[in-house]
């Protein structure tokens, strides 16, 4: 199932902050929009999972324009991670990763063996089963995050949409959301602060600033040392993994001009 974002422009009372932005995700793809803060990076998300209505342009689902998709459909093809998803739900875990089966069930259903089944299975498969009965906001923000990409499994949906899903999170929990995410196999769609993680991770990378992708490719491709100093007005130093020969990159201030 693919992602196509086409044309599409963001305006707030009058400001363009997104502007003419086209990029697709391919099925199974991993894909991830980096950039400085303020770019735009939220806002192009929060058209996808329908947060948005944008101002000109078109997100089609496999080919569907999502308008024309009822909120129910595109909540059992598309799930999404917001940046500040942690609204305060003081909910137990299971009845938080139960949320994912809504968009499944009709209107007055309740949980059916198999909606039980399938949010047991995405808890155990986050690592998170032993959670189930604690109150979501007793949890650190490492296990949030595990819960939530339950929630976002158990809505089996074919597409994952997550902004900064790393935010806040230790180095280990970092690098164990984003394998989680990626071990789903679902198409992904994610903004990503950590440029060093996006390299790891990343399929294809679109790197935006002031409302516009001003890159795209494979992530060695994309970060070279002249992108990093216009975009993020940052010296980089390129260095390979020493065992998967991914680009990762040092940083050091540009020198004063
Ligand atoms: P990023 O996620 O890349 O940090 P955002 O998409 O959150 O950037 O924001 C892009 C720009 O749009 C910023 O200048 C931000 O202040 C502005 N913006 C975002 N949402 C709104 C809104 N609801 N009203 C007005 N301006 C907004
Ligand atoms: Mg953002």
């Amino acid at each position: 199932m693919d992602v196509e974002i086409d044309g599409l422009s963001v305006e707030f009372s009058g400001a363009r902050v997104v502007q003419d932005i086209s990029l697709r995700a391919g099925s199974g793809q991993f894909v991830g929009l980096v950039g400085p803060n303020g770019s735009g990076k939220s806002t192009v998300l929060r058209c996808v999972y329908r947060a948005l209505r944008p101002t000109a342009g078109v997100v089609r689902i496999d080919g569907d324009d999502l308008p024309a998709t009822s909120a129910r459909e595109s909540a059992r093809r598309l799930a999404a991670l917001p940046q500040e998803a942690v609204a305060e739900f003081d909910f137990t875990v299971a009845e938080v990763v139960a949320m994912g089966r809504v968009p499944h069930q009709g209107a007055l259903a309740r949980d059916t063996d198999e909606d039980r089944r399938t949010c047991a299975a995405a808890l155990d498969g986050v690592g998170a089963g032993h959670l189930a009965g604690r109150g979501f906001l007793t949890l650190s923000g490492g296990e949030k995050q595990r819960v939530l990409i339950a929630r976002a499994l158990a809505q089996q949906p074919r597409v994952m949409v997550l902004d900064e899903p790393t935010n806040h999170l230790d180095i280990a929990q970092q690098l164990e959301v984003l394998s989680l995410v990626r071990a789903s196999g679902l198409t992904v769609l994610t903004a990503l602060h950590d440029l060093n993680l996006a390299a790891l991770h990343c399929d294809l990378l679109h790197v935006v600033d002031g409302g516009r992708i001003v890159a795209s490719g494979a992530p060695h491709d994309v970060l070279t040392p002249a992108l990093l100093a216009e975009v993020f007005g940052v010296r980089a130093h390129r260095v390979p993994h020493p065992e998967t020969g991914a680009v990762q990159l040092l940083f050091d201030r540009l020198p004063a001009q």
